[in-house]
């Protein structure tokens, strides 16, 4: 059905219209166009050919309507940048070209049209096609300006080619400049126009039409694009095949790194080159979360790869999180294949957890922070304090070694668990609920002291603005906790906020040393696991800084 509905009565030798720079821009698409994709050659000889004058007219589903077209005193800039054929041809005549149907002379009702003085360099088009997905473009270019020019008669002489719309958004020269230094976001800011539904993939294209890579598209979020691949070389993505092959290579990766754990994160999104998308192994379980519209609507391919890959028991959806309301998407927890029981036990570092996958914070466990619960236990002894605590998880290893090891957290549910945990896994912990900041300033008026502290508060910066506030925290406790802390004990500090970078985050922390008047050395610099990795160029992606301090005697 793809030229059926074209004819006409004679054509021109499309070797003779289509000239070199027309056919290196048609190449950048998914395929060169073929002889055979233009309908109908030409029968004898084409007298007007040194005539430069090419017109474009886009032809929705029925060719014969009339939807037909270029809008008048539509930008020819945009024709190039529109996913049309750049035009290397310039037309003398302000030519205003009716729909053709058939061989009867345009139209009367087609309202919309090319009309350019120059439509060949500076064209146009246009269309007014409503499902972008589904439609079919058919392109006829026209030679003989005075066919299509002053009498409006434009039947034959016309070659079709005929191919598929491809979603597709230009971006600006500043985007297009991100993209270059390794960054997967496009902002709205740097959009320019957009050919494409919420949620498609796209073909990216520059601000000179030259074709980018794909990406997911987002009609709410201020992050209205996410690469996913990069460079023209695959015009005809198949993001499903695509996303496979990326999940196939992040869990093959987590498989090589002999995690000690039988639950770790196996989809880092950005770091992956599958931006937001979560993919966290609980044993036999899967959580996934999709925090954009594109990879939300293609959950069902994601589950089906995941499945055909691990052969889960039950797959997860918690899309719980407040990002997802960027997006216009709904805030959601789903299973999405086979079943989730109530609660899943796995192990980490030799530790037992029961995980509530439906409940949990996260994705049920703070898996980020596996390699350095590992790494502080090293340094563990004495008396411990886990401050932040959630469900135990520095409590629960460094306690191991130590005499004594007491747990704060603010949520009931948490220290509830930690009890749980604790018990189960035979090490002895005083959990209590408080806030962290008024237990610490308690601690100190009744002169405690630790030999360990650990320090993993939430977020205190959820966004910029945030920051002040948060430095303040982050001092605050750190402060208290290097006075509760022994000579010679060890402090391991975190911080979850994207927003306070590392070398802040060491700032704070000397800020903290030097009104707690301690001398400190940092004996490790850490970060979030290796199951969590960073991608250059993409600060978002290193959100997790930890220090294991030493306080001098
Ligand atoms: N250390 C944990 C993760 C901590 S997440 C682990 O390794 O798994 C941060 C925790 O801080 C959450 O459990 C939250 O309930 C708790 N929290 C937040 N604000 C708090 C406060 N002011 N005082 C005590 N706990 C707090």
């Amino acid at each position: 059905m793809r030229h059926a509905a074209l004819s006409g009565p004679r054509f021109f030798r499309f070797s003779n219209l289509i000239d070199a720079a027309l056919m290196a821009a048609a190449g950048e698409r998914r395929r060169e166009p073929q002889r055979q994709d233009f309908v109908r050659e030409p029968a004898g000889d084409d007298a007007a050919a040194h005539r430069q004058d090419v017109g474009i007219v886009v032809l929705t589903r029925k060719p014969r309507g009339k939807e037909v077209v270029a809008e008048r005193r539509a930008d020819a800039g945009d024709l190039v940048r529109r996913d049309l054929f750049a035009l290397s041809a310039t037309a003398e005549h302000d030519a205003a070209l009716r729909a053709p149907v058939g061989d009867r002379p345009a139209d009367v009702d087609a309202d919309r049209r090319i009309v350019d003085h120059f439509f060949a360099v500076r064209a146009v088009i246009v269309d007014s096609v409503p499902e972008c997905r589904e439609r079919l473009l058919q392109m006829f270019f026209q030679r003989e300006a005075r066919v299509i020019g002053a009498n409006r008669y434009s039947h034959g002489q016309r070659l079709y080619y005929v191919r598929e719309m491809i979603p597709s958004v230009v971006i600006s020269a500043r985007g297009e400049e991100r993209l270059r230094d390794g960054h997967p976001w496009i902002y709205r800011a740097d959009v320019a126009d957009v050919r494409a539904q919420a949620g498609d993939v796209v073909l990216v294209r520059g601000p000179r039409a030259r074709a980018l890579g794909h990406a997911l598209y987002s009609d709410r979020s201020q992050i209205a694009l996410r690469m996913i691949a990069y460079g023209a070389a695959d015009n005809d993505l198949d993001a499903d095949a695509l996303i496979r092959r990326r999940l196939d290579a992040a869990i093959a990766f987590r498989t090589s790194l002999a995690i000690d754990a039988t639950a770790y994160r196996l989809v880092h999104g950005e770091a992956e080159l599958l931006p937001s998308l979560i993919v966290d192994k609980y044993g036999d379980y899967l959580v996934v979360q999709a925090l954009s519209q594109a990879m939300d609507r293609r959950l069902p391919a994601i589950v089906s790869a995941l499945s055909d890959l691990l052969h889960p028991r039950g797959i997860l959806a918690r899309n719980d999180p407040r990002a997802r309301t960027l997006e216009g998407l709904e805030q959601r927890v789903d299973v999405l294949a086979g079943e989730i029981p109530e609660t899943v036990t796995v192990t980490e570092v030799g530790i037992e957890y029961d995980v509530d996958l439906r409940r949990g914070q996260k994705t049920g466990l703070f898996l980020d922070q596996r390699e350095n619960r590992a790494a502080a236990a090293q340094y563990a002894r004495g008396r411990l304090l886990d401050a932040f605590s959630y469900n135990g998880g520095f409590a629960l290893v460094l306690g191991r070694r130590c005499q004594e090891t007491i747990a704060i957290d603010v949520s009931e549910d948490a220290v509830a668990r930690v009890r749980q945990n604790a018990t189960r896994n035979g090490v002895a912990v005083d959990a209590r609920v408080g806030n962290v900041f008024d237990e610490l300033r308690g601690m100190e008026r009744l002169r405690e002291r630790f030999d360990t502290i650990v320090l993993d508060p939430p977020a205190f910066a959820k966004n910029k603005a945030a920051v002040v506030n948060a430095r303040a925290g982050y001092k605050e406790i750190n402060l208290r906790a290097l006075k509760l802390l022994n000579p010679g004990g060890t402090l391991g500090t975190c911080s979850c906020s994207y927003h306070v970078n590392e070398a802040d985050f060491a700032e704070i922390v000397y800020d903290a040393a030097i009104d707690a008047q301690a001398h400190v050395t940092v004996v490790e610099k850490r970060m979030q696991g290796r199951d969590h990795p960073v991608l250059l160029g993409v600060p978002e992606t290193y959100y997790l800084k930890c220090f294991i301090l030493r306080k001098l005697p």
